[in-house]
């Protein structure tokens, strides 16, 4: 192989920057050029690529978001739309692709796989919902970002005895809303999984006033079956003691710059991206299990979603006393 393209693709996340760089230095390192896609497989079917240098991808790495900026582009979930790809690659002597994203990219990924294009794929999600791997490029960045808000609004809660309702990010997932509710010490966390009821949240929450606690805290992902405005509002009208407040994070959690343990992840996975695709590997997907990375079948990642360890319900409500 001499020639081989990446792209980042789905909703960004912290540390797609950290892996791009990583992908194309080992590429350099193998003496294989990289093609850098712009814009996922909408640039893709636009055949909009260029070669990335060495120098192209210096700066980047402690850069959130992605400098090959993503999409979302309908046509390529067609056989028509993934066959015009296939060509785009071909026009420009691409012989394998990298592809950075959640599971909907890769989900592509395999697509062109079967069509007989090298494929390997690198997880990125801040949701943490990709099957097969311990953890996704931007969890580690989202949650800490997620915490260092957490626990601002825990210093003002305090200062005027308020119950603050935060809402984080997870369509689909609470796994961030979980992980927020434990290391964030909120008194009870709803998910789209585990079905807490309002007056659950209600009643939660006047405990930990009753208590005589200054401040309480509930975290609510946003795939709950209700959103954060028709909480907060039942709440106010529970007259639970604390004053309530909402909090929707909303895109600040994608943003920022990446954790050092992102880095890594990205830097590690990006490498070995590479290297697997020059063994010849395809209809893969890197994944960390356990400290170690190993090629998953992407088939097997992309047909089932990645759920939460139901231990950690057990922590944020034992903990929530
Ligand atoms: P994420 O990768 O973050 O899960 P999406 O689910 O929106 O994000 O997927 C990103 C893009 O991947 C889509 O806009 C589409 O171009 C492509 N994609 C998603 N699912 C498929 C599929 N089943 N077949 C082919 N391409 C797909």
């Amino acid at each position: 192989m001499k020639r081989v393209a990446v792209m980042t693709s789905g909703g960004d996340a912290p540390g797609m920057n950290a892996a791009v760089r990583a992908v194309v230095r080992a590429g350099l390192d193998k003496n294989v050029e990289v093609y850098g896609i712009r814009q996922a497989y909408q640039g893709l079917l636009a055949g909009d690529m260029a070669l990335l240098t060495s120098r192209e991808v210096s700066g980047i790495l402690q850069r959130g978001g992605t400098v090959l900026q993503t999409a979302r582009n309908e046509e390529f979930k067609t056989p028509q739309g993934q066959r015009k790809g296939q060509r785009r690659l071909n026009e420009n002597a691409i012989e394998g692709v990298i592809v950075i994203g959640g599971d909907g990219s890769l989900r592509g990924a395999q697509k062109l796989h079967e069509l007989g294009v090298p494929v390997v794929g690198i997880p990125a999600s801040i949701d943490n919902d990709i099957w097969g791997t311990d953890t996704s490029i931007g969890v580690d960045t989202a949650l800490n970002t997620i915490l260092d808000a957490v626990d601002r609004l825990r210093d003002t809660a305090t200062s005027h005895n308020r119950a603050f309702v935060v809402e984080v990010m997870g369509r689909d997932c609470g796994y961030l809303a979980v992980m927020a509710g434990i290391l964030g010490g909120a008194e009870i966390v709803v998910t789209p999984e585990n079905g807490v009821t309002m007056n659950e949240i209600a009643s939660s929450l006047e405990d930990a006033y009753i208590r005589g606690k200054t401040h309480a805290i509930a975290v609510l992902a946003e795939g709950a079956p209700y959103q954060g405005p028709e909480l907060a509002r039942f709440l106010e009208q529970k007259h639970i003691g604390f004053e309530i407040r909402l909090t929707i994070l909303g895109h600040t959690q994608r943003g920022g710059s990446p954790t050092a343990f992102d880095r890594l992840l990205a830097t590690r996975m990006g490498v070995y991206a590479v290297e697997l695709l020059l063994s010849g590997e395809s209809g893969v997907m890197v994944a960390r299990v356990g400290r170690e990375q190993v090629p998953m079948p992407l088939k097997d990642c992309t047909s089932r979603t990645r759920q939460i360890t139901p231990e950690y319900f057990d922590l944020a409500r034992i903990l929530s006393r």
